[in-house]
C-alpha cells in the first residue's frame, strides 16, 4: 500500500480552515455531502459524517460507513455500532461529550479499503478534527490508527495503550467490528475499555 499522509500531512488541495461556528460546520458538511472527490463517491447513497456532539472531549474515529450506515447516512448505526455505543455508555461520556467520525464519508464497495479513496478524503478528516478540537481522539482500527501515527501500527502493538498527537492524548483500540466476529478481540475489547476508562478520568484528562 502506497505511504498515505497523516492527518497533519494533508496539504493537497481542498484542505481549509473551517469556521468554528455551527453555520462553519454546515458549510463544510454541504461540502462533503456533494463530494466526488474519488469514486466512492459514484456508489454511495449517502455520505457519513459525523454524529455526536461538535464540541466533544473525545473523537472515536472509525475506518468507513458500513452498508447501514450508507443506507441512513451516520456512522455506527449497525451491530459494530451497538457495541460502541455500550462501550461509550459504560465510559460514563455524557453525549456531548463524545463524537464519532470515520476515515472515509462514503461506503466502499465490498467494505474494501482504498487508499486512493483515503488520500482524496484525508482533507476532510483534518478539517473535521480541527474543527472538533478534541482532548482526547480514539483511532478504532489500523487504517483508523494509520491517519494519525503510522508508525504505531500494527494496531495489535498499539491498542490499548496511550500515544501521543498534536500534544492530546490518542488511544486506540481495536475495531468493534473486529470485536464482534473474534472472542479473542472481544477480551482484547473489553480489556482496552478498562484502560480507556482509566485514562478518561479527570485526574487524567482535563
Ligand atoms: S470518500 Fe471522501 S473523497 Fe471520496 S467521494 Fe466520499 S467524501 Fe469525497
Amino acid at each position: 500500500m502506497p505511504k498515505l499522509p497523516t492527518v497533519d500531512e494533508v496539504t493537497v488541495p481542498g484542505r481549509r480552515a473551517v469556521p468554528r461556528s455551527r453555520r462553519g460546520w454546515q458549510q463544510l458538511v454541504r461540502e462533503i455531502d456533494s463530494c466526488r472527490r474519488c469514486p466512492l463517491g459514484y456508489a454511495r447513497q449517502h455520505v457519513v459524517v459525523h454524529r455526536g456532539s461538535l464540541r466533544p472531549r473525545v473523537v472515536f474515529v472509525g475506518e468507513a460507513p458500513g452498508e447501514e450506515e450508507d443506507r441512513v447516512g451516520r456512522p455506527f448505526v449497525g451491530r459494530a455500532g451497538r457495541r460502541l455505543d455500550t462501550a461509550i455508555e459504560s465510559l460514563g461520556l455524557r453525549s456531548r461529550e463524545f463524537a464519532i467520525i470515520n476515515v472515509f464519508k462514503c461506503r466502499p464497495p465490498e467494505n474494501r479499503f482504498r487508499s486512493d479513496a483515503a488520500l482524496a478524503c484525508r482533507p476532510f478528516l483534518a478539517q473535521q478534527l480541527d474543527f472538533l478540537r478534541p482532548r482526547v481522539v480514539v483511532p478504532m482500527g489500523s487504517h483508523a490508527l494509520e491517519a494519525f501515527r503510522p508508525d504505531a501500527l500494527p494496531i495489535l502493538r498499539s491498542a490499548g495503550t496511550r500515544l501521543q498527537w498534536r500534544g492530546r492524548l490518542l488511544f486506540p483500540l481495536v475495531h468493534p467490528a473486529a470485536a464482534l466476529h473474534a472472542p479473542a478481540l472481544a477480551r482484547r475489547w473489553e480489556r482496552d475499555l478498562r484502560r480507556l476508562q482509566r485514562a478518561l478520568s479527570p485526574t487524567e484528562v482535563k
